[in-house]
């Protein structure tokens, strides 16, 4: 039997980096991946699918991006002396795995680290068929886009892909159960980003849920959604995307007393560490945050709490997050409803887009940066961002919680101009000005 001295269950992204980096510290590391991926199709990348957009040349983009991203990443691990194997992982004992294929193999581990991700929810009460009611997994094997479509839930699924369909020219009918879409965020942002869908002839019916749907034999007929408030939707197809369950039932984690929670997620404490002190979990799999970018994060900050526990790990203090919605939304740090609930003193600096001159040059340049402060320390407490390149521009809003910077910091330091950036300049000194208010 193989032995390592760290074993990572799932390749992308969370055990990708968790690999890499016990590979840096010179770790004997293995992965194990269920997927078997093929190599991307020979012809490139449409560079003009923004402006162009259709579901078939979506769908060929995301293939060949994803079975690239596969490759890619599987031809890295090796280079940085990570093994690789191929099939399911479950427990034998706490050490022991057993990896499934027509030969199951053995591997010991001193350390596990669970990175085995997330997949939709199914409630009883939605009669999934793959063809014209999907999950998040399924509707993407939709060939063309629907005329119309109703998406039950609008968390960062949910609006991702209304934003997607939207722009595909489909008739999007988004329905949620709470008033507030994409609860997590800042509640400015997220009635921004209502209006902006409203604006984009996005059907929204908020405070109500998806009761019942029926869905005729014959295909030409739409189906009918009846929503709680004894509306009835006609749509060609529907998409269901609210909640996920963690992929923790194929681990037989019950045969060594792993603790599994609601959503069948890994309960883990603030390094990472499951009920089993040699055990690990990351990424979708242990639920909130649930979002690419971090989980890597995840990955890394688990393996410098395993191999360097002499040392105080570097555990990163905030955590951005990037939702790809039209607009784009980033953020990190405190909303104001989280400084509000923590009783800190705060108060709130805002710059629109349309008052960077970069902006002024950009074809649709609707949105805001906001920055929440400590109104008696000036500290930054958190970065919030609706708007062209959020995504991009939050990585300057890292910087400052991770640094521990002050509003006058920023008002003082220097950007390119003209420059999307110069919005946190602008923010800071209407910050400035608004803490002096009291
Ligand atoms: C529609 C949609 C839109 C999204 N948009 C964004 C976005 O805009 N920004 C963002 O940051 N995130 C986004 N996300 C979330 C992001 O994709 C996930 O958070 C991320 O992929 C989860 O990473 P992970 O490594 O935890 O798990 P995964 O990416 O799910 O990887 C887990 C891997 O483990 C493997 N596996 C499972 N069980 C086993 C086992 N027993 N043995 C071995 N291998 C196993 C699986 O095959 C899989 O490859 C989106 C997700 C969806 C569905």
């Amino acid at each position: 039997m193989n032995k390592y001295e760290l074993i990572v269950l799932g390749i992308a992204p969370a055990g990708e980096q968790a690999a890499l980096k016990a590979a840096s510290l010179g770790c004997k590391v293995a992965i194990v991946e269920a997927l078997q991926s093929e190599k991307p199709p020979p012809p490139p990348l449409h560079p003009g699918f923004h402006k162009e957009p259709t579901a078939a040349l979506f769908r060929y983009q995301k293939n060949y991006l994803f079975e690239e991203n596969a490759c890619e990443i599987k031809e890295n691990l090796k280079r940085n002396g990570v093994d690789l194997y191929q099939g399911l992982a479950s427990f034998e004992d706490p050490h022991t795995l057993v990896i499934s294929g027509p030969r199951p193999q053995r591997l010991q581990g001193s350390y596990i680290l669970i990175a085995t991700g997330s997949s939709p929810y199914h409630p009883p009460e939605i009669p999934f068929d793959g063809k014209r009611i999907h999950d998040a997994d399924s509707i993407l094997t939709l060939k063309k886009a629907p005329k119309s479509l109703c998406i039950a839930g609008a968390g960062v699924i949910g609006c991702e892909y209304t934003s997607l369909f939207s722009s595909l020219g489909t008739l999007v009918y988004l329905v949620n159960d709470a008033e507030k879409v994409l609860p997590q965020i800042d509640r400015e942002l997220s009635s921004e980003l209502l209006y902006q869908m409203k604006r984009a002839g996005v059907h929204l019916f908020l405070g109500t849920r998806v009761e019942r749907i029926e869905n005729p034999e014959e295909a030409s007929r739409p189906l009918k959604i009846r929503l709680g408030t004894d509306v009835e939707i006609e749509a060609e197809c529907f998409l269901f995307a609210a909640g996920r369950l963690g992929n923790t039932r194929t681990l037989k984690g019950e045969r060594i007393g792993l603790k599994i929670q609601e959503r069948d997620t890994i309960g883990v404490d603030a390094a990472y560490r499951s009920n089993i002190a040699h055990i690990y979990a990351v990424g979708d799999v242990i639920g909130f945050a649930s979002l690419a970018g971090t989980n890597r994060d995840q990955g890394a900050a688990a393996v410098s709490h395993i191999f360097r526990k002499n040392r105080a790990p570097h555990l990163p203090k905030a955590f951005p997050y990037a939702l790809f919605t039209a607009p784009e939304i980033a953020l990190v740090g405190l909303s104001e409803e989280e400084a509000q609930k923590e009783n800190i003193d705060y108060s709130t600096g805002i710059a629109r887009y349309d008052e960077a001159t970069r902006s002024k040059l950009m074809e649709e340049a609707r949105g805001f940066l906001k920055i929440v402060f400590n109104r008696s320390t000036l500290g930054v407490l958190g970065i919030h961002i609706i708007g062209p390149l959020a995504s991009e521009l939050i990585h300057y809003g890292v910087a400052l919680l991770e640094n521990q910077k002050k509003l006058d910091h920023v008002a003082e330091d220097l950007f390119t101009y003209p420059s999307l950036h110069h919005l946190y300049k602008l923010a800071a000194l209407d910050g400035i000005k608004n803490g002096l208010r009291r």
